[in-house]
């Protein structure tokens, strides 16, 4: 019986949905496989995360807490994974690929010398390590991969997975941790956010994305009421975010941000290959526009062929009435 450890990434003082789906899916390999599936979580406050972690399955969860980790910041993030690392000794060790993954992912493995498979969209054990498909070349091509080795680490985009409840009383495992300012050789001075209080679009369960259909103040008001009847954050087009119109931080796409939403509304986008690259894996996706012939309506599940300025009003006041 080999161990699968997930990493419980923490943003805005909540567990972030995404490491919950991997979490979710590993216990489901660990049951098929005879494994045992284990937690770490890295945070100022982790203790406080325990109860929520413990609803997805994992027989035993790490907890490391410290003041340091109020902030990402990779150094201490990676001497504490090393810590829990040598401790588990995780066959496969899954994170969710968040900002702050990205940043450790390698650092890790080239500490532990593992294999690493990053930024995939579904992973299964094989016979001495992990097999998985990869979204590539803006998503065009999903490769098959595959690593082998004592210990893999895996990353996996949120949305792959359903959360899948299966309480445990998992023993907790308090972590001794302990870092000198001296051996940081970087430190964070500031966080600038971009988005303000805006949904944070890799944790959404809904999105209502605008692109260059939405021409005029008129257009981004209906975007914003249909975002809030829906409680779904708001993300466009790289022809809004280029214009001004949007900020940089809300571009879904290639060179945006890769989301996979429950719902997913596209208002006035056409559906060029760099936009579907950051949504094509969202689970329903509804488009809305004008041209019939729109690129959109090629991986929609559901289309609304007409003016946004017309569709949307009576559209949002009948969501307005279920809601009620
Ligand atoms: C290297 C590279 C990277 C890129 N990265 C990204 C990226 O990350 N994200 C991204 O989005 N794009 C990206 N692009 C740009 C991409 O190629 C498209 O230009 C862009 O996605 C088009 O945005 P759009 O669909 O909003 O606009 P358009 O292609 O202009 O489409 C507007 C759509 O709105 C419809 N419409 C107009 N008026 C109305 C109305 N009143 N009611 C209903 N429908 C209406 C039209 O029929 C049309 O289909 C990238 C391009 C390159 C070259």
């Amino acid at each position: 019986m080999s161990t699968i450890l997930t990493h419980i990434a923490i943003a805005d003082g909540k567990i972030k949905r995404s490491s919950l789906e991997v979490l979710s899916h590993c216990k489901q390999l660990a049951d098929q496989g005879g494994h045992s599936v284990e937690a770490v979580v890295v945070d100022s406050n982790a203790s406080s995360f325990v109860e929520g972690i413990q609803k997805y399955g994992a027989s035993k969860v790490y907890v490391v807490e410290d003041p340091i980790f109020k902030n990402h910041m990779n150094t201490p993030l990676l001497k504490a994974l090393v810590k829990v690392m040598e401790s588990a000794n995780p066959s496969v060790f899954a994170f969710a690929s968040t900002e702050s993954t990205k940043d450790i992912l390698g650092a890790l493995a080239a500490n532990q010398n593992a294999a690493v498979l990053p930024d995939v969209s579904s992973f299964e054990l094989m016979d001495g390590g992990v097999k998985a498909k990869r979204p590539v070349m803006a998503a065009k091509i999903i490769s098959n991969t595959q690593a082998k080795g004592d210990t893999v680490l895996v990353s996996v985009r949120s949305g792959s997975y359903d959360l899948a409840e299966n309480e445990t009383s998992a023993e907790v495992v308090n972590v001794d941790f302990c870092m000198e300012d001296s051996e940081l050789q970087a430190i964070l001075k500031e966080i600038i956010s971009a988005s303000g209080d805006t949904i944070d679009l890799n944790e959404a369960e809904s999105i209502v994305a605008a692109g260059r259909g939405v021409k005029d103040e008129e257009g981004q008001k209906l975007i914003s009421e249909l975002a809030q009847v829906l409680n779904a954050g708001i993300g466009a087009s790289r022809a809004l975010t280029e214009a001004g119109i949007y900020d940089p931080s809300l571009q879904i796409g290639q060179t945006g941000k890769v989301v996979s939403p429950q719902l997913y509304i596209a208002v006035g986008i056409s559906g060029a290959i760099q936009h579907v690259a950051g949504m094509a894996n969202s689970k329903v996706i509804v488009a809305i526009n004008k041209d019939p012939d729109a690129p959109i309506f090629e991986i929609s599940d559901y289309g609304i062929v007409g003016d946004l300025y017309k569709v949307l009003p009576p559209f949002i006041e009948e969501l307005k009435k279920i809601k009620n």
